[in-house]
């Protein structure tokens, strides 16, 4: 063991801190918002390689202190440890000057106020080369690295290889720009003389920076949450709408005036988008948060690139909830400008009511002035709702399951943004939806907390003070009907291990099928071939829409993703060609596209499987055969069921489900309980 030369440690730390020339850019130009600039201009050769130039009109830097300034770890922004809960300045460490001296040739030029003449001094290594030079200069400091990573040949090729880091500055330089409204920001090639970066107000920084079009699909959003509890915070920034389609989605994010990366809060944010806005699922975000200085730590990231928040899940619930709301609202609005008012109102109860909720969690009923017989234990905006964890104690890992995939779902939405938005009767159909929606019975869906399942057609909810019943097959067809006409033309596609050819299919449907009973297997067999050639010429358009495909030879290979992590019960796919073939007008387009969205629908409804129950009913029948095998396998079916009830169906429910009149009154919700009656009946007791 040796001890390495301090050169070297230097050297090798100062790698870390300055990644790429990009990195230099950003820690110069904080540096320079830092010393209070109001105009950050910067210059680039070779993308950073050669050369990178930063000037700025700020406070400049003391002669006393140029002989220190390069030295690691020296800065004016922080003297005890404490301070970092406090600091406000985007530096801290002293590191930035430094590391750049290591891995490159560093000269500044600075003046300070009420100086005749500014200095200007080189650095290597951390020290000045020659003694300051008096020179003339305009206010504030001019640093310039050149020849960066001269002496890291590895990195100086892989940069040199890889694209040039030029286009990443100019991001960061926007970034900074959309951001930083009071400094005036540029950039551009050393020598060019167009800037590609300039700034004025926040949109017109947008605007400038990433083009008109961007600024047009912006919405402004604005969410803060001054619950005591939870400290205070707020956020407000632009997010695009439902016409905003973009390749990949653009994310500035400012917590506390310092540019981070926040993945999960993107991550959250992507999904909410995937979820409503299929065909828009990748949008442009510019977001300023602002928190308690002491409830961010910014030390958590060599680059200060990532920090870490008090109440992260809580601010990224928060904020995911008010885009959702936003976009909910704005897309209605776009197709439907009649509903406008009354889909707002909703909402707004909705908020008063959730608020309410809130604070009888969070600071114990005792205080609160409701009254036991309305008092509400549960909490809607848990997923998986309360009750059902007391009574499925081991199904944690069940829940692990679901995050994982809740992350997945994001991927997978993201994949496949074809534009099939623009078919007239598609949106008739959905504007059918709209117009048939129960306000009341979306709020119930919207605020549930879902209980249990109740036996093999029913699930439990908790809505408030109510406790409802709610048909399982009924909610999953309308919402399978529903979700298969949102993600028209935009499904990801379920791939077949094997290619199941229709004709078989279809002959082991006509055989199930009681109506069909009475024909004789010739004429079944000529049923079969006539829809199995119906399907095929109607291949290319089912395959488009519906992502339903059907190869040369006639066989089934490929299936639409209709909810994210679901899968239909294949025992139902010869039921289901055969109702494609039969049962689907295929002559007038907007009834083609109802029935066929009715029969995957039916299809990917979540029916109760084939084999018997065997904690309910369905147990004597496994007990006459003692088929162990057959017995383990009706388990497992119905445990998954229940999962996937609680896991995938009511969650995406609550998200996407927009229950028709017709639900209020068919049965599909039942109101069994109410607590306020209870508590009558307990007090006559
Ligand atoms: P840090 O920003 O973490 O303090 P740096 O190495 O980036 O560390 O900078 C060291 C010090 O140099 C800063 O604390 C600041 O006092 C001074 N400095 C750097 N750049 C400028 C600038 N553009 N204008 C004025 N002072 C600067
Ligand atoms: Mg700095």
């Amino acid at each position: 063991i040796r001890r390495l030369e301090e050169s070297v440690v230097n050297r090798i730390a100062a790698g870390e801190v300055i990644q790429r020339p990009s990195s230099a850019v950003k820690e110069l130009v904080e540096n320079s918002i830092d010393a209070g600039a109001s105009t950050v201009s910067v210059a680039v050769k070779d993308g950073g390689l050669k050369l990178i130039q930063v000037s700025d009109d700020g406070h400049g830097i003391r002669f006393e202190d140029l002989p220190i300034l390069c030295e690691r770890h020296t800065t004016s922004k922080l003297s005890a440890y404490e301070d970092l809960q406090t600091i406000k300045s985007m530096g801290f460490r002293g590191e930035a000057l430094a590391s750049m001296t290591y891995v490159g040739h560093v000269t500044v030029t600075t003046i300070t106020e009420g100086q005749l003449h500014g200095y200007r001094v080189s650095y290597r290594d951390g020290v000045m080369e020659n003694d300051p030079k008096p020179c003339a200069a305009v206010k504030g400091t001019q640093v310039m690295v050149e020849n960066l990573f001269y002496n890291m040949a590895a990195r100086r090729k892989t940069l040199q290889n890889s694209n040039d880091d030029y286009p990443k500055i100019v991001d960061f330089i926007s970034r900074f720009a959309v951001h930083h409204i009071n400094v005036n920001f540029s950039c551009r090639k050393h020598g060019a003389n167009r800037a590609d970066v300039h700034s004025a107000s926040r949109l017109d920084a947008i605007r400038n920076v990433y083009g008109v079009s961007v600024v047009r699909d912006l919405m402004e959003i604005e969410v803060s949450d001054e619950n005591a509890v939870d400290g205070i915070f707020t956020m407000d920034g632009f997010i695009s709408n439902a016409n905003y389609v973009a390749k990949k989605t653009t994310m500035i994010l400012f917590i506390n005036d310092r540019l981070v990366d926040c993945t999960s809060l993107k991550r959250a944010i992507e999904f909410v988008y995937s979820a409503i806005l299929p065909q828009a699922s990748k949008p442009f975000i510019y977001m300023s948060i602002n928190l308690p200085r002491e409830h961010v730590d910014v030390n958590i990231h060599p680059t200060k690139k990532e920090v870490s928040l008090l109440n992260q899940e809580h601010i990224i619930e928060t904020i995911k909830d008010a885009i959702e709301e936003k976009l909910m609202n704005s897309n209605t609005t776009r197709i439907f400008q009649t509903q406008t008012v009354n889909s707002s109102a909703l909402a707004q109860a909705n908020t008063q009511k959730e608020k309410g909720t809130d604070v009888s969690t969070a600071t114990g009923a005792k205080s609160q002035k409701i009254p036991v017989s309305q008092m509400v234990r549960t909490d809607p905006l848990d997923p998986s709702g309360r009750l059902h964890t007391y009574w499925h104690g081991q199904s944690s890992n069940l829940e692990k399951k679901s995050d994982l995939v809740s992350v997945r779902n994001v991927v997978r939405s993201r994949r496949n943004p074809k534009d099939a938005g623009d078919l007239s009767s598609r949106h008739e159909l959905l504007t059918e939806i709209d117009s048939n929606l129960h306000p009341g019975l979306l709020d119930i869906v919207k605020n549930c907390t879902y209980v249990g399942v109740a036996d093999e057609v029913f699930a439990l909810i908790q809505h408030n003070t109510r406790l409802y019943l709610v048909n399982v097959i009924n909610v999953s067809k309308e919402l399978m009907y529903q979700q298969a006409l949102c993600r028209f033309g935009n499904f990801n596609a379920i791939q077949l291990s094997e290619p199941a050819p229709l004709r078989e299919l279809l002959t082991m449907a006509l055989k199930d099928d009681e109506s069909m009973r009475d024909e004789n297997d010739k004429e079944k067999l000529e049923i079969a071939e006539v829809n199995t050639e119906i399907l095929k010429e109607n291949a290319e358009m089912i395959n488009e829409y519906f992502s339903i495909h059907i190869d040369q030879g006639g066989n089934l290979t490929r299936l639409p993703v209709v909810l994210d992590q679901y899968t239909p019960d294949m025992d139902r796919l010869p039921e289901f060609i055969l109702t494609l073939g039969n049962d689907v007008t295929w002559d007038v387009e907007k009834e083609c596209f109802r029935t066929a969205a009715a029969a995957i629908g039916n299809f990917y409804a979540l029916h109760p499987p084939i084999l018997p129950n065997p904690s309910g009913n369905g147990i004597q029948l496994y007990k006459k055969d003692v088929d162990q095998e057959l017995l383990a396998e009706a388990e497992a079916t119905w445990a998954q069921r229940e999962w996937t009830i609680q896991h995938v169906l009511f969650p995406s429910m609550r998200l996407f489900l927009k229950p028709p009149k017709s639900m209020a009154t068919d049965g599909t919700f039942v109101q069994v309980a109410s607590l306020e009656k209870l508590y009558k009946i307990f007090e006559r007791c």
